[in-house]
C-alpha cells in the first residue's frame, strides 16, 4: 500500500503524491510563545512528528523538509510581557526555550527549520505589496486589510457559509473595514508596541500573513502538506490560503491539509477556570515523556481525545512491559512489520500500528523468529525506547522523588523491630513508608528492597 492522507480540502483520504519526491515539504503552525504549552498543544507536536518520521522512512531522511514556525510577535505576547514586567524578547526567549525542551522530552525530532516571525517581516511586507498591487488588499486608517470579496473561492477549505464565517471569524467590527470578513495584514504600532518600518508606516503584521511568508520562504509557493489543529481551519488556514493564492497566483497553497482533533481532559474542555488546565511541563514532572507520547498515539489523530489519568496509567503499564523486550533487541536492525507500516500509511493510523506492535510483542515473548527485532524497530520508528532500560526502570515522578536516607533509616528500624519480633512496630513502619508511596519487598536473605509505587 502507498501512503494515503485525509485532506480537509477534499474531505477524503487521497493517495499522497509529493510534488518532488526528492524534496517532500511539510509545514505546521507552531506555538505563539507567550505562555507554557498545554497538553492540547502537544497533540499537533506529536502527531506531525510521527508524520515527519514516516515521510523520512518512506522518502529518505534527507528528502523531507519540515518547517514549524515560532510566532514571536502577537498582542498576547505584548500584554504578557507588560504584565510580567519583562521585555518581549525575554518572554519569547524563555517561552521558546521551555517549548523546545518539552518537544524533546515528548520524543519529537527537531523540525528541519523553525523560522521566527520577527525574522521574516520583510517577506511579509513583500507579500502584502503583491496583494495590494493585485487588488486583493487595501489600505485604510493605517491598516492594510485583505479584501475577502476579491477572492471568488474564499471558504473552500472550511466549507462554511458566509454567515457562519462571519460568526466564526469573530473579527472586530472596525469602521475602516469594507467587508465583514476582511482581515488584517498589517496594523500600526504605537511607540510602546513592537513595530517595523513599512510603506504604510511603523507597524506590525497580522497573524495569518506570518505563515504565508514563512512557508513560501522555505517550502515554496506551493508545497505538499500543511498541518495544524482543527481549530485553525477557520479563519487561520482559510486566510493563509487566501493570501498565498492571491499573492502568488496559484490555485492552491498546499496540496494536503491535515488537522488533528481536539484534546479534552477527563471529559471536559481544558480551561483555567475549570482547574483542569495542564501544561506539558507539569505532566512531565509526573510521567516520562514517552508515556505522554504513547497515550496520545493510542487515539487516531483525527478523533477527539479524552486525556485521563486512567489511560495514562494504562499507557505507563504497557510501556513498562514493552521496554525490557525492546531493549533485548536494541541493536538489531530488523525490517519493520508490513502490517505496522500499512497502518501508518493508512492516514497515520497509530492505534492500528500499536495493535500490530502488541501482536509482535506477544510473538517476541513466545520467541517467534524476528518478532522481537521487528517489535523494537517499529517502536523506534514511532519514537519509543529511547531511554536505557535502567534509566526507564528507575525513573521516578517528581511527586515521588523520595528522601532515600529517610527510607533507608525506616527500613533499618523495621528490620530491627522484626528481629525483636515487635510486629506492631514493624507494621507501623511499613504503613508509614506506604504513605510515602514506598512499597517494600522482603527478600529470602533477610534484606528488604523497595520501590516507588505509581
Ligand atoms: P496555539 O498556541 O493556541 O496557536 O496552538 C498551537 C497548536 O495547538 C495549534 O495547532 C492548535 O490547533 C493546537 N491546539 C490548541 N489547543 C488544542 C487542544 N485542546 N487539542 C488539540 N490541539 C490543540
Ligand atoms: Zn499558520
Amino acid at each position: 500500500m502507498a501512503l494515503q492522507l485525509y485532506s480537509t480540502l477534499t474531505r477524503r483520504k487521497d493517495a499522497f503524491q509529493p510534488i518532488d519526491p526528492a524534496r517532500v515539504r511539510l509545514y505546521v503552525c507552531g506555538p505563539t510563545v507567550y505562555d507554557q504549552a498545554h497538553i492540547g498543544n502537544a497533540r499537533p507536536l506529536i502527531v506531525f512528528d510521527v508524520l515527519f518520521r514516516l515521510l523520512r522512512h518512506l522518502y529518505g531522511a534527507e528528502h523531507v523538509t519540515y518547517a514549524r514556525n515560532i510566532t514571536d510577535v502577537d498582542d498576547k505576547i505584548n500584554a504578557r510581557a507588560a504584565a510580567r514586567g519583562i521585555s518581549i524578547r525575554e518572554l519569547t526567549e524563555e517561552t521558546n526555550a521551555i517549548f523546545q525542551e518539552d518537544a524533546t522530552a515528548l520524543g519529537c525530532l527537531p523540525p528541519t527549520i523553525q523560522p521566527r516571525a520577527t525574522e521574516h517581516i520583510a517577506a511579509m511586507i513583500e507579500i502584502i505589496e503583491k496583494l495590494l498591487a493585485g487588488g486583493h488588499a487595501y489600505v485604510a486608517d493605517g491598516h492594510v486589510l485583505f479584501s475577502v470579496p476579491s477572492m471568488p473561492n474564499y471558504g473552500k477549505l472550511s466549507r462554511r457559509s458566509l454567515d457562519e464565517m462571519i460568526a466564526g471569524a469573530r473579527v472586530d467590527v472596525a469602521p475602516y473595514k469594507k467587508g465583514d470578513l476582511d482581515f488584517v495584514l498589517w496594523k500600526p504600532s504605537s511607540e510602546a508596541e513592537p513595530g517595523w518600518d513599512s510603506p504604510w508606516g511603523r507597524g506590525r503584521p497580522g497573524w495569518h500573513i506570518e505563515c504565508s511568508a514563512m512557508s513560501s520562504a522555505y517550502l515554496g509557493e506551493v508545497f505538499d502538506i500543511h498541518g495544524g489543529g482543527i481549530d485553525l481551519v477557520f479563519p487561520h488556514h482559510e486566510n493563509e490560503i487566501a493570501q498565498s493564492c492571491c499573492a502568488f497566483g496559484h490555485d492552491v497553497m498546499a496540496n494536503v491539509w491535515m488537522h488533528n482533533g481536539f484534546l479534552q481532559v477527563e471529559g471536559e474542555k481544558m480551561s483555567k477556570s475549570l482547574g483542569n488546565f495542564v501544561t506539558i511541563r507539569e505532566l512531565l514532572a509526573d510521567w516520562p515523556g514517552e508515556v505522554l507520547r504513547f497515550n496520545m498515539l493510542k487515539t487516531h489523530y483525527r478523533q477527539p481525545i479524552d486525556w485521563t489519568l486512567a489511560s495514562l496509567r494504562e499507557s505507563q503499564r504497557e510501556l513498562d512491559r514493552w521496554y525490557p523486550v525492546a531493549k533485548q533487541f536494541a541493536d538489531s536492525e530488523a525490517m519493520l512489520a508490513p502490517e505496522f507500516i500499512a497502518a501508518l500509511e493508512d492516514d497515520l493510523n497509530t492505534p492500528d500500528a500499536i495493535t500490530a506492535m502488541r501482536r509482535l510483542y506477544k510473538d517476541a515473548t513466545e520467541e517467534v523468529a524476528f518478532a522481537g527485532a521487528r517489535f523494537a524497530s517499529c517502536g523506534r520508528l514511532l519514537g519509543f525506547f529511547e531511554k536505557e532500560l535502567n534509566a526507564w526502570e528507575h525513573w521516578k515522578p517528581a511527586s515521588f522523588r523520595v528522601d532515600e536516607i529517610l527510607v533507608a533509616t525506616k527500613i533499618n528500624a523495621r528490620l530491627e523491630a522484626r528481629k525483636a519480633r515487635d510486629w506492631p512496630a514493624s507494621d507501623r513502619i511499613r504503613d508509614e513508608l506506604a504513605e510515602m508511596g514506598i512499597a517494600l519487598k522482603d527478600n529470602k536473605d533477610g534484606t528488604t528492597s523497595w520501590e516507588v509505587k505509581r
